[in-house]
């Protein structure tokens, strides 16, 4: 019977399990560095809605302050900054898709382990996290969370090495998956991306102090200067004001996450010295070359679709125009861990701009279809308003594989290109005509071809079902043992 209840339990939890999709921030020997953080992690906060936490060091004592909800609403009161005093932070935006979001499972999390503090924020995750949650709790091991970041901390903490960097390290040989982290000792500002880069990590740097970002976008707010990317597979330990490049791994090819290029990153920040807003301008020409029709106006899905749009209106020479109006005070539609309310938070975040659309043959450009739901309702809504014809324009290829490394997607079951061929999936949204840009065309916009004319390669199995790092605990056959993690009551 006990047995029964936990099997429910596991292939609920494995169905839905906590993807980290997140943004990390970190500073290290800077006044006010809370403040900074909570600024850094303002601009990161398309990476992650639902929760966000900030960790401080004064030179004595850390300080952790964790919120539901928005940096904005949560981080910019003077009485909870000045609960985070200290030279140096680390900060996290945390967007998960379980349906509740407890306060435990909100980064960074902190631990008081042999050897000082240490304090973890972490943007990904973990394929062979279960594994070790299994073996973790097996020697003893207490969690306190559901979440696979815990996992770092148990084994930074398990580990029998004498410094912090070197627990670090030994940690990082057993986690398998695409990780970018952010940890703070009582000395160090730690950053570490995974062997491949999946999840991206930039370094810049205020005055004479170093900074760690996910992203750009979060130097220009603060007034950092962008130093380099933390390559694939490389540790950094900032000190004072001094940088070690520590490269444990063996040397790879890096692999990033195409999703990054395709939608996740902020227009503005740049991934490998271009603009995100460049890239998808790039994937609209394609799209538009290797499409035939022309209708009589280009209409992006604000704000995925615009810059696709642009390029896309760009080379066919039709006019641009925003025959969809967003309300800006309505957060991803994604958000929202419900089917029902996810539908309905379209109509809450969009409307049809009449006068421009009315009688007119649109060219809908967005950057992707996942369950095809936003999709449907943005056709309907363009019908509604008096539109004649919608021929929509996809700038990624279909989604057919869910991921495992850190991004947001349903199971196999919820993608509708995974269940539907082209004209099925058209008929489902209801548009005039359907065309996704090709992989082709996608690397294309992206890249130049290399001397023997190939693509350098991403992390692009959303399309190609190629998953370049073992996944460890989809394919685990011992369900049993697993059923021993969840035997406990979990809030998330
Ligand atoms: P749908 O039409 O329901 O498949 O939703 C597609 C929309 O979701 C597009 O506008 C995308 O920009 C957006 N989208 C794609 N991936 C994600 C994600 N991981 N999280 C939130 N929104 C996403």
């Amino acid at each position: 019977m006990i047995l029964k209840k936990q099997k429910k339990k596991l292939k609920k939890f494995k169905s839905n399990p906590i993807r980290e999709e997140c943004g990390v921030f970190g500073i290290h020997n800077f006044t006010d560095a809370s403040t900074i953080t909570a600024l850094g992690l303002h601009a990161l906060q398309h990476r992650g809605q639902e929760g966000c936490g900030i960790v401080s060091f004064d030179g004595i004592n850390f300080h952790s302050e964790k919120r539901h909800g928005l940096v904005g609403d949560n981080f910019t009161n003077k009485d909870i900054l000045k609960k985070l005093p200290g030279k140096s932070a680390i900060g996290h935006n945390r967007y998960s898709t379980t349906g509740e979001t407890s306060l435990r499972n909100i980064q960074p999390f902190f631990a008081d382990i042999y050897g000082g503090g240490i304090s973890v924020a972490h943007n990904g995750n973990f394929t062979n996290a279960l594994k070790l949650r299994e073996k973790l709790v097996r020697e003893g091991a207490i969690f306190r969370t559901t979440s696979d970041t815990e996992t770092i901390v148990q084994l930074i903490a398990k580990s029998k090495r004498q410094k912090m960097i070197d627990k670090v390290i030994d940690t990082l040989f057993q986690v398998q998956g695409g990780y970018a982290l952010v940890m703070m000792s009582d000395k160090k500002l730690i950053g570490a991306r995974d062997p491949l880069g999946i999840r991206p990590l930039v370094l810049g740097k205020i005055k004479d102090s170093f900074v760690l970002a996910s992203e750009t976008c979060a130097f220009d707010i603060i007034g950092a200067k962008f130093i380099r990317e933390i390559e694939n597979g490389e540790v950094v330990v900032i000190e004072d004001n001094s940088l070690k490049s520590i490269k444990p791994f063996t040397k790879k090819k890096e692999r990033p996450c195409v999703f990054e290029y395709v939608y996740f990153a902020r227009p503005d920040s740049y991934l490998k010295g271009k603009c995100a807003y460049e890239y998808r301008k790039n994937f609209g020409y394609e799209l538009a070359k290797e499409s035939d029709d022309v209708g009589d106006i280009v209409v992006p899905v604000p704000d995925s679709g615009v810059p696709a749009a642009i390029g896309y209106s760009q080379y066919k020479k039709i006019g641009f125009e925003l025959g969809l109006i967003r309300n800006h005070y309505v957060g991803r539609t994604f958000i929202e861990p419900k089917q029902n309310i996810r539908s309905f938070g379209v109509k809450l975040k969009l409307s049809s701009n009449k006068s421009s659309i009315k009688n007119k043959s649109i060219v809908l450009i967005d950057d992707s279809i996942v369950r095809g739901t936003t999709c449907s309702k943005i056709v309907k809504m363009l019908y509604d308003g008096g539109a004649k014809e919608v021929h929509v324009r996809i700038s990624s290829p279909p989604i057919k594989f869910p991921d495992f490394y850190g991004i947001d997607m349903p199971s196999k079951k919820e993608l509708l290109a995974a269940n539907k061929n082209l004209k099925e999936m058209c008929k489902h949204i209801q548009a005039d005509s359907l065309k996704f840009l090709s992989l082709e065309g996608l690397y294309k916009a992206i890249f130049s071809k290399n001397r023997n004319n190939t693509y350098p390669q991403l992390t692009d199995h959303y399309f190609t079902g190629e998953y370049p790092v073992d996944l460890v605990d989809e394919q685990k056959n011992d369900k049993v043992a697993q059923l021993s993690l969840l035997s406990g009551k979990s809030s998330n």
